[in-house]
């Protein structure tokens, strides 16, 4: 586990890095917000300590960018003792929790795991095919490392068939389960299967929904 501690006070930072690597996580600390964004956008952190007050960028600029970049680290926020609003606003712009300063190590150690436990489930829900991953907690869809916006009736199809990804999926199947109805004409169903295969197939090249001549269809790895 590699935690980043953004945090421009000399003794919090190496207080909370000593605990962190005396616990086993790996650290690295940046001393302003412009470092920390840089290093939390372009590698993959398991967690970020984010301080509020930073030099050249604040710790709320730095979340909001973070996010803003679909970037989705968990984000810890350390907030000065009295600032609501900081707290407030830190979680408006995608932090995942905040702890006031000052605080113990226990305390904060709690919050670190707490956040590493709950990025493992969330992470259990990314169902993947090839290079194509579903999330079906955020009912998000990339592939390749891209977002793909999909409509509701789109995704219900793509996220039955990741679920039976590797399997012959028929018509009859995809009427039940997708459109709960059986009556659905068959040609609709194939007209849906074009949609997505427009947006989660064409523009990759390599194709992962297959149409199994007379039975159906099906998702698999190339
Ligand atoms: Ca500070």
């Amino acid at each position: 586990m590699h935690i980043l501690v953004v945090e421009d006070e000399a003794k919090i930072a190496a207080f909370v890095q000593q605990g962190l690597e005396e616990t086993g996580y790996h650290v690295t600390v940046a001393r302003d917000g412009e470092a920390g964004l840089l290093e939390a956008q372009f590698n993959n952190y398991d967690l970020v300590i984010l301080d509020v007050m930073l030099p050249k960028l604040d710790g709320i600029a730095v979340a909001r960018k973070l996010r803003a970049a679909r970037k989705a680290t968990p984000i810890l926020m350390l907030t000065a003792r009295d600032s609501e609003k900081d707290k407030i606003l830190g979680l408006d712009v995608g932090a995942d929790d905040y702890l006031t300063k000052p605080f113990s190590f226990g305390e904060f150690l709690a919050r670190v795991r707490a956040l590493l436990r709950r990025d493992t489930l969330t992470r259990a829900s990314v169902m993947q095919v090839g290079d194509l991953e579903v999330d079906t907690a955020a009912r998000r869809v990339r592939r390749g490392g891209q977002d793909v916006e999909l409509s509701a009736r789109e995704y219900a199809l793509l996220e039955y068939l990741v679920h039976h990804a590797g399997q012959v999926v028929t018509r009859d199947l995809l009427a039940e389960n997708v459109w709960s109805d059986t009556d659905v004409e068959s040609n609709v169903i194939d007209v849906y299967i074009r949609y997505l295969r427009q947006k989660i197939d064409a523009p990759f090249g390599t194709p992962l929904l297959h149409t199994v001549r007379g039975l159906g269809y099906t998702l698999r790895s190339p």
